[in-house]
């Protein structure tokens, strides 16, 4: 056929209409949000929660082996199977040169496999180190054994590790923690209540399990157990509370090493440090004095034989999942069963999975973001991050309570945020970690002391702001103060967090939310005690402060009154930094994502819902979860972050910008009075 005139205007409609089409199957591909999961007989202002996701939650219950369940802890799950691959195929791998990233985690994955092979070891790989113990005929002897198992990261009972100084946070101090405690904290031994009461029991039973499964008779392992326990109690009693702890200041306290001699004569530290090859005159904070004096005067007045046996148990209680199933399952039964309310253990491949990641993470998560992350996302996420921090740099602007010496401050604080995404720019060398396919306990060790080494080595030195404190499969994110950084790993950047083939409306409610919580915890009672360039130093004039202080105190009130049981609410003041985050990220993400419209055609509406409407569903569906009462009870007692219920409730609740979007009445349950609405951010 001759192609005339006539038939190249069809061709170009045809083209037209192809073009089109294709224009327009770009944008009506992108979803909203997810329809099936709503519950629609919940009306939206009075319980939002069940609203966004209540049909999901209806439809999934909790699986056996998980204490919480929802589509983001199901997409975190889901991201094992495919580090299960990876595992899989590095581990079916014959010709990987020894050293070579496929060997150690191929090998340490196989070794952690092998069931038959660790069940058959029953407790032999511990005993080399309880022989140990057992060696030790004075304290100095004790002393060693206590620096070598700190080698392994078991803190007995305190631990010494890197931190960055809150007074020059370019320079990296050694830092002394308290630890070793065997419950989830010092409340467990100190409240009188009958759920703390009942956990000391079962904890004094689990220990005498655990010492019987080794070996023990029941009167020596009965007894060893009430010697910890009342060791175990006396270090409570010097520890902070959960709550002291989030004041950076309680745990500030630059020592030198002549203080240090003097507040704990009782231990050799020059020893100590000789081992751990770190220069005596290094620059150095102790989180908790009380706690090192309590450890002193122990060190002097509990018997040997009781020092023995806690350094036993510890060393036990942090490896048992590495041992043979009789101690996996023991411990399982009080950690997973009684603490967190789980009934199944999870598969071994996933706990294999997890071991890998925990141990050898970066080794792992290089060869995780080569199949699964693609660099778009990475672009994607960039250019959110810089509209949340300019949204946050105008909130701040238009706070009329905050003076414009304070706003400067926080201007310069906002210039240097540092956003990391997917992954580390340079990866951690592993290839002196040895690993054989034929040892997983000694290859648990081995990845423990490389974690230990490469946290030490960072000590007196500048620091290194390459480093990250999550690998990049985690489904999470942090704001670390001193760095002034916000990390978001690959393992977070999927749905239901962030979408690249899903509205703005729904990555804005969703990872967008997340992005302004980082931000603002830049901005809650912790960050904002530190500066610019992270140092801890108050930057606020005195009545800003007071300001903030008050408008932090309201929160700190609605979150006192959020109840998860009847006897059980929420501590506000523990919850504070993440209830300030998520206040002030769904704000800021909401005004990013209005102002990324500017300009532009309003978006249609999808599925009847308005743009808004679909922002605040995506952060009820993103967040909201089911979650066990035992593992509610630990989060509330230990927990910063709130239950995701009321992550959901909790911040909407305060909005005006949710009040509008669904047009609620003043007096609906999701409207708080305005009287008690708190606005932070
Ligand atoms: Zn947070």
């Amino acid at each position: 056929m001759r192609i005339g005139p006539a038939s190249l205007s069809m061709l170009f409609i045809v083209w037209l209409l192809t073009y089109c089409s294709l224009l327009f199957s770009q944008t009506s591909s992108l979803h909203g949000i997810d329809l099936g999961d709503l519950d629609r007989k919940a009306e939206p202002c009075t319980d939002f929660y069940e609203f966004a996701n209540g049909t999901w939650r209806a439809n999934n219950p909790i699986p056996a082996s998980m204490t919480r369940w929802s589509k983001r802890w199901a997409a975190g799950e889901s991201s094992k199977d495919k580090l299960r691959e990876i595992l899989e195929a590095a581990s079916a791998d014959k010709n990987a040169r020894q050293g070579s990233t496929e060997q150690i985690i191929g090998d340490y994955y196989g070794a952690c496999m092998d069931e038959t092979r660790v069940n058959a070891g029953g407790m032999n790989p511990i005993k080399p180190w309880f022989a140990k113990i057992d060696a030790a005929r004075d304290i100095a002897a004790l002393q060693q054994g206590m620096a070598e198992m700190h080698d392994i990261l078991v803190q007995v009972p305190f631990a010494l590790g890197s931190q960055q100084d809150p007074h020059k946070p370019s320079w990296v101090l050694a830092d002394l923690g308290a630890g070793g405690l065997g419950l989830p904290d010092r409340d467990y031994y100190l409240k009188a209540e009958p759920r703390f009461k009942q956990a000391r029991e079962k904890y004094v039973e689990h220990v005498t399990a655990m010492f019987k499964l080794a070996g023990w008779d029941q009167k020596s392992a009965a007894a060893a157990a009430q010697a910890i326990m009342s060791m175990e109690t006396k270090l409570a009693e010097a520890s902070l509370d959960n709550v002291a702890l989030r004041d950076p200041s309680a745990t500030d306290h630059n020592t030198t090493f002549v203080q240090l001699q003097a507040m704990a004569p009782h231990i050799d530290w020059t020893i100590y440090f000789k081992h751990k090859q770190i220069p005596t005159d290094v620059d150095m904070n102790v989180d908790q004095p009380k706690f090192m004096q309590e450890v002193d005067r122990q060190m002097q007045q509990t018997r040997l034989a009781d020092w023995k046996v806690y350094l036993k148990w510890q060393l036990l209680n942090s490896t048992a999942s590495s041992l043979s199933a009789p101690f996996v399952e023991e411990d399982f039964a009080f950690k997973g069963k009684y603490l967190s309310g789980t009934t199944e253990m999870k598969p071994r491949w996933k706990r294999c999975v997890e071991s890998t990641d925990q141990l050898l993470g970066e080794a792992l998560g290089q060869k995780y973001v080569e199949k699964y992350f693609p660099p778009e996302a990475k672009a994607r996420m960039q250019e959110m991050v810089r509209n949340l921090l300019a949204a946050m740099r105008d909130d701040i602007l238009s706070r009329p309570w905050m003076s414009d010496d304070t706003k400067e401050k926080a201007m310069a604080k906002i210039a240097t945020f540092n956003p990391k995404i997917g992954y580390p720019d340079k990866w951690k060398d592993y290839s002196h970690v040895e690993i054989r396919r034929d040892a997983f306990f000694d290859d648990m060790i081995a990845g423990r002391k490389f974690v230990e080494e490469d946290d030490r080595v960072t000590i007196g030195k500048t620091v290194d702001r390459g480093r990250w404190g999550m690998t990049p499969p985690t489904s999470d994110a942090y704001y670390n103060p001193l760095l002034n950084e916000i990390v978001f790993p690959a393992g977070i950047l999927q749905p239901p967090a962030f979408d690249m083939n899903a509205v703005d409306a729904v990555n804005y409610g969703a990872i967008g939310v997340v992005i302004g919580h980082e931000i603002s915890h830049g901005f809650d009672d912790q960050g904002s005690q530190y500066d610019y360039l992270g140092r801890l130093r108050d930057w606020w004039t005195e009545s800003d402060l007071k300001d903030f202080q008050g408008r932090a105190a309201c929160v700190v009130d609605q979150f006192d009154h959020y109840y998860i049981e009847k006897d059980i609410h929420h501590n506000g003041k523990l919850v504070l930094g993440e209830s300030i985050g998520d206040l002030g990220g769904a704000k800021i993400s909401y005004l990013a994502y209005r102002k990324s419209l500017e300009g532009k055609p309003l978006p249609a509406d999808i599925d009847g819902f308005t743009p808004e409407q679909q922002f605040f569903i995506a952060w009820g569906q993103f967040r909201g979860d089911a979650t066990r009462p035992e593992a509610q009870r630990l989060m509330v007692q230990g927990d910063p972050h709130p239950i995701a219920k009321f992550r959901v409730i909790g911040p909407l609740s305060n909005l005006p910008e949710f009040k509008n979007a669904w047009s609620c009445k003043t007096d609906a349950s999701m409207v708080r009075p305005e009287d008690k609405r708190c606005d932070v951010w």
